[in-house]
């Protein structure tokens, strides 16, 4: 079968001929009928993050089960799913309430997921080594679920976790909208009866946001204007969240100038900037944090979300075999929303081949 394989730092992703996989008892093989494009890809292919090539990329993905491994019930063949990205042990604390992606035993796994250090759903199939880790779609079509699995997920959880911080008369301000952004937008809307503020570099992706419930749209291109317009939309008390879903050096700047007392400052972009977090740094009460991907529950709640019609991902298609060119655009800012990767020669039905 096809896939695009990672196969080192520094070099561009190759597609090649592997064997289809077989599932060993316990696991489950997935029919890929979607993987989306995801921005930290780019940071796996050109800087070392410990990752040992080769494997196959991709870690948003949906798709159909197609054979059982001995043992697994709890799915039959056929059924349309997403697959949970962080692969965690399956039993220890946080893996028991879901949180896979807070696993203990993460440094003795091998690898965080499929597409991050074991074979992902850029290819015709996937091996997923448990039952556990899908979840199912319902109507909602494999091609369009694949990048809720990270892009809606991740900020999903990094919003719930400021919940308690956002009321009425709260200003939030997402920087960065792409994959993760755009839905970031549409899930504020949902959870929280706020005021959204949407800042990117690219004045289509600002346009787009509006049209998916941002309230303000800036372009900070330029950092101090656009603190300086945003500063005027939250007035004295600031932004009760800032979430960054880029993590440059240039958003992290922004978003120090944009908090409030008592605030919530989430970084999910992987962009490597820094912050010097010290007593007076940011003020009294601001909480900075990382949070990484989401829990197992949290993904049955964003599917929930999409299936009805609540949130969902703008997504382009293309095919598998395009993978190279479509990272290409996605490093030069040509994608707008997230890009899914069609195998079985960008046939998005089940009975594909
Ligand atoms: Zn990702
Ligand atoms: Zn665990």
């Amino acid at each position: 079968m096809q896939a695009v394989r990672f196969m080192g730092v520094g070099q561009a992703p190759h597609i090649e001929d592997v064997p289809q996989p077989s599932p060993a008892p316990g696991q489950v093989l997935v029919k890929i009928g979607g993987a989306g494009v995801c921005h930290s890809d780019l940071h796996i292919m050109e800087e070392d993050l410990g990752f040992t090539p080769p494997f196959t990329l991709g870690h948003e993905n949906a798709g159909w089960v197609a054979a059982l491994g001995q043992g697994v019930t709890r799915v039959k063949e056929g059924d349309p799913v997403a697959v949970y990205g962080p692969w965690g042990c399956g039993h220890c604390h946080a893996c028991q309430l879901s949180m896979e992606n807070y696993c203990e035993n993460w440094a003795q796994m091998g690898g965080f997921g499929g597409g991050l250090g074991f074979d992902g759903g850029m290819a015709d199939y996937m091996l997923v080594p448990s039952a556990r880790l899908l979840v199912p779609l319902g109507a909602l079509p494999p091609a369009k679920a694949a990048p809720l699995s990270d892009a809606a997920l991740t900020p999903y959880h990094a919003i719930k976790r400021a919940l308690p911080q956002l009321h009425g008369d709260s200003t939030v301000v997402v920087l960065g909208l792409g994959g993760l952004g755009h839905m970031a937008v549409q899930l504020m809307r949902v959870l929280a009866p706020v005021r959204i503020v949407a800042a990117d570099v690219d004045d289509t992706k600002l346009a787009q946001a509006k049209g998916l419930g941002a309230d303000h749209v800036v372009n900070n291109r330029n950092g101090a204007e656009a603190a300086e317009q945003i500063r005027t939309i939250t007035g004295p008390r600031g932004a009760s969240l800032v979430l960054d879903c880029v993590g440059v050096q240039p958003t992290l700047d922004l978003g120090a100038q944009l908090l409030g007392r008592n605030s919530v400052w989430t970084v999910v972009g992987l962009g490597g900037g820094h912050h010097d977090f010290h007593h007076g740094s940011t003020p009294y009460g601001t909480s900075m944090s990382i949070p990484y991907w989401g829990s197992r529950v949290e993904l049955m709640e964003v599917i929930a979300m999409a299936r009805d019609h609540r949130i969902h991902a703008e997504t382009s298609e293309f095919p598998l075999d395009q993978a190279a060119a479509v990272y290409k655009k996605l490093k030069a800012g040509q994608i707008t929303g997230r890009a899914v990767l069609i195998p079985h020669g960008g046939i998005t039905e089940a009975s594909g081949s």
